[in-house]
């Protein structure tokens, strides 16, 4: 029987390298997606054409109904999760925080946090042997924002993955007993449409400067870090996280 994973996000970006990875490496995968299922389906369709297995499984991860339906669902479909892609997430256009209002940091607290909150904790419900499960791992997607804290940009963005991070190291120490391993990996600047929604398209070769690689990462290049987290190798790795952020 094929391992089950569930990655958010995942009908684009890094969610979708990742989904796409896992399948290749015998993961049944559910493709979470918010608002586009033409693009979830896409993903589906190269999982299955490559001989996986997919479904694609609409909630937005910051409404709990939803979350509490898109894990139903998985059970249904594709069996008790062994492991899960905390990938979703939101960055909203650059500003300085003196133009900012308590809302947006609102709406990206919802996404970036509480989402990977409530997926987390669906997941120790099915996973922890307290609920019958048998172990498993979760991989949260940060930012290398957490560390840097993106002055001038998004000091929102930066503080919801700190807080991320922060609930990484907190919930690993909770469940390592229960056979649980939780991990974060902290992308730099990587070519996908999240800069595009940041206000600014050209911002990877823009900061290639600051870069001391030089260059933008790959989604492939996050995509190999997670599934590492997700193998035997990484069996004892636990709480940590790797940074793919070209040396920054
Ligand atoms: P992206 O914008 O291409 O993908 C984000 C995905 O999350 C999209 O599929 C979007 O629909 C989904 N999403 C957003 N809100 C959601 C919600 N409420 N419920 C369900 N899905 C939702 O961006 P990406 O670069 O692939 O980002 C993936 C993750 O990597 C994010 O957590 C992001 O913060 C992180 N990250 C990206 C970079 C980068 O340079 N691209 C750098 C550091 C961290």
């Amino acid at each position: 029987m094929s391992k089950v994973m569930l990655v958010t996000g995942g009908s684009r970006g890094i969610g979708a390298a990742v989904a796409k990875l896992a399948a290749r490496r015998g993961y049944a995968v559910g493709v979470n997606y918010h608002a586009r299922p033409d693009a979830a389906d896409a993903v589906v369709a190269e999982i299955h054409q490559a001989g996986g297995k997919a479904l694609a499984i609409q909630a937005d991860v910051s409404q709990e109904d939803q979350v509490l339906r898109m894990f139903r669902t998985l059970d249904e479909r594709l069996g008790r999760i062994d492991a899960l892609v905390n990938n979703a997430g939101i960055l909203e256009t650059q500003m300085r925080v003196d133009q900012m209002d308590a809302s947006r940091l609102l709406r990206v607290l919802s996404t970036n946090v509480i989402g990977p909150f409530l997926c987390a904790r669906e997941a120790v419900r099915r996973m922890s042997p307290r609920h019958g499960g048998q172990g498993g791992a979760i991989v949260n997607v940060s930012s290398a924002a957490a560390r840097l804290g993106s002055p001038n940009e998004y000091v929102d963005y930066a503080a919801s993955k700190g807080a991320l991070d922060t609930m990484t190291i907190g919930l690993s120490k909770e469940v390592a007993p229960e056979g649980i391993r939780v991990n974060g990996v902290r992308p730099g600047t990587i070519y996908t449409d999240m800069h595009a929604s940041g206000g600014e398209p050209g911002r990877v070769d823009r900061l290639k400067g600051v870069i001391p690689l030089r260059r933008g990462g790959s989604v492939e290049e996050v995509a190999g870090a997670v599934m590492w987290l997700f193998s035997d190798e990484a069996g004892y790795t636990s709480g940590s996280f790797i940074d793919v952020s070209g040396g920054n």
